[in-house]
């Protein structure tokens, strides 16, 4: 085996495309993006387990220094009162590198300029539409613009709406949507009690909200709530901003008024992203194609593991790759390796984002005296998942 070819240049191809290279091989990425998402999406964490798997790269500390570390974790009601919190500012010394809260854009630049300098060859642009596997020894890639690519493996870290799969697996199901609809942005300017480094998390009256402050006072926020039609499609195509910020201010009019004041100060209200779930896929390889990250297995945002579980998948890949001498046995291996973690970590994903539907007045009674046992036994599953590290050099 030679020649790689990585569809999706996001999170999950770019880290690929490093580990690969380490191995000697001819690493090339097509991203149907024109450039890195520089200006795009919202804000992220990268868990100290994502942060873990990037560290043998070079990468964590670049991500580090654009980043903020999250100290805390802090949850109140409606009312704008105390219901409980988990600490995380011993995260660094446990785990080597804290929960790293970064915009997404941001990641996605360094990880592309780093792979390219570390050899990965990026194509922008160039969006895949076909696989052809009917040759014994090959894989060819058919492009939207006409032209074509072969190589020796074909691997799809195109997310969760992943062409690669759908080629692959015509039979797997499709992703499915959680009930929440995302809207984020970042405001200046707005006075939110909460200190930097600290990400508070409000059930609200009709809707869930979330925000964090830099050390720099800007305010990174995200909205969780139902839609307004089950038309997602149309809801994605966004005909209005104003109105949806419209809408916004009226599902948080009965929350803590910094709410409303944070929603008005963005100056580019961004989403909405419908969150969908990808579960139970039956495999998530054939032949020479292979999938990850998102493409296998995305999750509801809520437990802040996406892009970690990205990351570490792109270790294990590589090292099975590294250690086995087919590719269709190391696929296997790969999926073997990562299922009962990723489907863990899905489960708890979709607990914690259950966890923020709106409740009528007696659950909220009975959620505003429960939490904090809840978070304890959250705060303790979530260093779980913070604690696994991967070890390049072990042998799969
Ligand atoms: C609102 C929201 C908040 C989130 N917050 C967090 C968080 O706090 N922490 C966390 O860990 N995770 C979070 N996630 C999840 C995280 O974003 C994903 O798990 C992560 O981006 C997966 O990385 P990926 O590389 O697999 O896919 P992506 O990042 O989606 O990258 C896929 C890439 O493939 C490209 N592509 C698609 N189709 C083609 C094609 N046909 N040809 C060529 N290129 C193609 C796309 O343009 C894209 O660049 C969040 C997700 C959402 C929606």
């Amino acid at each position: 085996m030679r020649r790689v070819l990585i569809v999706g240049g996001g999170i999950a191809g770019p880290v690929l495309g490093m580990w690969l290279k380490r191995l000697g091989l001819e690493v090339s990425i097509t991203e149907a993006r024109p450039t890195a998402a520089v200006g795009e999406g919202a804000f992220l964490g990268v868990a100290p387990n994502g942060m873990n798997a990037l560290e043998p790269l070079g990468v964590a500390a670049a991500v580090a220094a654009a980043g903020t570390a999250c100290e805390a974790f802090q949850f109140i009601n409606r009312r704008g009162e105390s219901i409980g919190s988990i600490d995380r500012s011993g995260d660094a010394s446990a785990f080597g590198r804290p929960l790293t809260m970064i915009r997404r854009g941001q990641l996605n630049a360094i990880l592309a300029e780093e792979a390219a300098r570390q050899g990965v060859e990026i194509r922008w642009g160039q969006r895949l539409v076909a696989v052809d596997e009917s040759h014994p020894n090959h894989v060819i890639a058919r492009f939207e613009d006409g032209s074509e690519s072969s190589a020796d493996i074909l691997i799809g870290c195109d997310g969760l709406r992943s062409r690669v799969r759908s080629l692959l697996l015509p039979d797997a199901p499709a992703p499915s949507f959680t009930g929440l609809l995302d809207y984020g942005g970042f405001a200046r300017g707005v006075q939110v009690p909460v200190p930097p480094g600290v990400n508070l998390m409000l059930f609200g009256r009709r809707a869930f909200f979330g925000i964090f402050v830099t050390p720099s006072g800007e305010s990174w926020w995200f909205h969780n709530g139902a839609p307004e039609s089950s038309d997602l499609e149309a809801l994605r195509k966004r005909s209005d901003p104003a109105r949806e910020r419209e809408r916004l201010l009226e599902l948080h009019r009965e929350d803590p008024p910094w709410v409303g004041d944070v929603i008005r100060a963005t100056p580019t209200l961004l989403g909405p992203w419908p969150i969908y779930e990808l579960q139970a896929m039956p495999r998530w390889h054939a032949g020479r194609v292979c999938l990850l990250g998102d493409a296998a297995h995305a999750m509801s945002p809520s437990a802040g593991q996406g892009a970690s579980l990205a990351m570490e998948d792109a270790l294990v890949l590589a090292q099975c790759l590294r250690d086995i001498d087919t590719p269709a046995k190391a696929f296997a291996a790969f999926e073997k390796a990562r299922r009962p973690r990723v489907d863990a970590i899905f489960r708890a994903a979709r607990r914690n984002g259950s966890g923020k539907a709106v409740s009528g007045a007696f659950s909220e009674w009975f959620r505003d005296r429960l939490l904090p046992l809840f978070l304890r036994l959250g705060a303790s599953s979530q260093s779980k998942m913070y604690s696994y590290r991967l070890e390049w050099e072990k042998t799969t």
